[in-house]
């Protein structure tokens, strides 16, 4: 077993938490999930890696609401374990219901075209192995194993499946996992967008996640799907200033480059309670190449509202 070099919340300046995240978690059933960060982050420092998993936590508790880091445990690219949640919380990372009640999660601070260190594996081992003494079931898996995302990546995946060798146990053989397609899509960390009185607006998102087909052009609002056939369409928003009582439309839209909105594809009323709306819009639909896919609010009320911050994907 790999020793594990731990990082307490104290250590790292964890924020106090106002109300700790539920102990509704049964791992004896469950085991472990790996993810990773999700955006490239490059050859980073250790000396920043306090201040990542702070703003891991921050954008955890601040944006979405979450009463904590979503993670049980980070570790980064030098091989530390971050305590997160860690042992006896439920995690918000596994993104089902039953993935959330029954698998640790452990985050990778690393992302889309980032390699993992030996120290990074050797660390993600460590903290695996703890869980399962810890009473975590003898198993490990991926976030993509719960739904339809890339998180942790093909090189991470393809190891945890090979039984997370390390130091000079054999490297699985470098076999890339046929990729859905997938489009994960992001607002910029507090950039928001005004809909304004009685207007429809596309979303904007300016950060790629995952995005290998370049289904999303740099900055903009358009997925443009690159084969016809099924897709799995996601989209959630936080808006702010809807009042209560009053509503808004979510809905997925086609679009024509030269003509702009064509059709609806999904739409769905949501009610205002006051306070800011975290809300989410989902369906399958059958899209082909010409397709310029939008998520739109659609405002009729005679205010503005705020897109606080919003969240794309795309898989078949
Ligand atoms: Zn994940
Ligand atoms: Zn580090």
């Amino acid at each position: 077993m790999p020793e594990m070099k731990f990082v307490s919340r104290r250590d790292w300046g964890a924020r106090p938490l106002v109300s700790p995240a539920s102990r509704n978690i049964t791992p004896a059933q469950g085991g472990v999930s790996i993810h990773w960060e999700g955006s490239k982050l490059g050859e980073y420092a250790h000396d920043v890696c306090d201040d990542r998993v702070r703003g891991i936590q921050r954008f955890h508790i601040d944006r979405r609401g979450w009463a904590d880091v979503a993670y049980t445990a980070l570790v980064c690219r030098h091989g530390f374990v971050y305590e997160g949640r860690w042992i006896g919380r439920r995690t918000a990372a596994n993104g089902t219901n039953t993935g959330n009640d029954g698998w640790y999660a452990v985050c990778a601070i690393m992302g889309q075209g980032d390699k993992a260190t030996p120290e990074m594996k050797s660390g993600i081992k460590a903290a695996v192995e703890h869980l399962w003494a810890k009473g975590a079931r003898r198993r490990v898996n991926g976030h993509r194993d719960h739904l339809a995302t890339d998180c942790p990546g093909n090189e991470l995946y393809t190891w945890l499946r090979a039984g997370m060798p390390v130091g000079g146990e054999p490297e699985p053989p470098a076999v890339e996992q046929p990729l859905k397609r997938m489009c994960v899509l992001g607002s910029r960390e507090g950039e928001r967008q005004t809909v304004a009185a009685g207007a429809a607006e596309s979303v904007r998102f300016a950060v790629e996640f995952v995005d290998p087909d370049d289904l999303h052009e740099a900055e903009g609002a358009s997925v443009v799907p690159r084969a016809a056939g099924e897709y799995v369409l996601w989209a959630r928003a936080t808006l702010d200033g809807l009042r209560r009582g009053d509503r808004v439309r979510l809905r997925f839209s086609r679009h024509a480059a030269d003509r702009g909105f064509v059709s609806e594809i999904h739409g769905e009323d949501r009610l205002g309670h006051g306070r800011a709306l975290d809300t989410s819009l989902h369906t399958i639909d059958r899209l082909v190449p010409a397709d310029r896919l939008h998520f739109q609010i659609v405002n009729p009320n005679d205010y503005p509202v705020t897109v606080v911050s919003s969240e794309f994907r795309l898989a078949r």
